[in-house]
């Protein structure tokens, strides 16, 4: 495999592209935003310098990673040559469902097509190709250049050989890939999910405020990031739809999102890539300050 397109720029497309690029592989970043795609190429720089800086690469080594990387906005062309694709477009089923079929169209017969989705069913995607055997999740978790973790799940129909080529490309990422089942959340979000979910009820019902509850696991469970700003960092609107797909995916009321929640993503209010969430953000700040809301 030496061929990698990407689909979407976003958090975690700039982050997939940046990890791929940097182990020598050919990546297409595709998304249908040029703007996203000049963020995503500026991103990946400004992340590379950092490595540099730290002496983990070399500034020969950030050259040649940048070098790796093209950008499309057309799916058609960013797929033509494609060993792999991996995509990570926008948490909706339906926009899933049409790059999928746009990229078994277009890509080679062999390529395997891969979705970085938290929740949405393996084997659901899988269903809008003619190649279910070469679908699979490869689930990275953000940021990618940093996490070690690679989920990668089995659909129904997904094949050994294609689950061993993922597992070894993984690897050679040097990443460490664990092979789950397609079920609703797989294993990450079935668990960590529920926790954000119950943080959230905690502060709803006035348990708690936004400060209190994130310390209490910091300090008494040892996480390095408390569940509200863990939220705001990965995306309330994010942390929404998982909920929804498990909710509707096991229908136990126990699944059943937060109302803050609803409200806060109806509001607009996303976390940290819209300004505000549980936290007030700042460009250039790292100082955490609770939002107004919930003094
Ligand atoms: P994001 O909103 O930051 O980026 C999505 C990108 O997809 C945008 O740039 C958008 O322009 C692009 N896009 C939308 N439709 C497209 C199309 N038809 N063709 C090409 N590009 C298109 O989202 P994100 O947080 O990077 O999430 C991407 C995927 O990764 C989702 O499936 C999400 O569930 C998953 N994921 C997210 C996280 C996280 O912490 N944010 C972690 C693991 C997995």
């Amino acid at each position: 495999m030496k061929n990698i397109s990407v689909i979407g720029s976003g958090t975690m497309g700039n982050g997939i592209a940046h990890v791929f690029a940097q182990n020598g592989y050919n990546v297409s970043l595709i998304d249908i935003s040029q703007e996203a795609l000049d963020s995503a190429l500026d991103t990946i720089g400004k992340n590379l310098d950092r490595q540099v800086q730290k002496e983990l690469i070399t500034e020969e080594d950030k050259n040649s990673a940048l070098g790796n990387i093209t950008t499309f906005t057309s799916t058609e062309e960013g797929v033509k040559s494609a060993d792999l694709v991996v995509e990570a477009a926008t948490e909706n089923f339906d926009i899933k469902k049409k790059i999928f079929e746009t990229m078994d169209a277009n890509a080679p017969e062999q390529a395997i097509l891969s979705t970085n989705t938290s929740s949405i069913s393996i084997t659901k995607i899988a269903a809008a190709t003619k190649r279910p055997d070469k679908v699979i999740g490869m689930h990275f978790m953000n940021p990618v250049p940093v996490m070690k973790l690679i989920e990668v799940i089995r659909g129904y129909a997904t094949s050994d050989e294609t689950t061993k080529t993922i597992m070894e490309m993984s690897k050679n990422l040097k990443k460490v890939p664990v092979e789950v089942n397609d079920y609703p959340g797989f294993v990450a979000n079935r668990i960590l999910m529920p926790m954000i979910n119950e943080a959230i009820i905690t502060l709803h019902e006035g348990v708690a405020g936004v400060e209190e509850i994130d310390t209490v696991m910091k300090l008494g469970m040892a996480h390095p990031m408390g569940p509200l700003q863990l939220a705001d960092f990965i995306g309330l609107d994010v942390c929404l739809s998982i909920m929804n797909v498990l909710y509707e995916g096991f229908g136990n009321p126990k699944y059943a999102p937060c109302p803050l929640l609803v409200n806060m993503v109806t509001a607009g209010y996303l976390g940290a890539k819209t300004g505000e969430g549980f936290y007030k953000y700042t460009k250039g700040s790292k100082e955490l300050v609770v939002s107004d809301m919930f003094k």
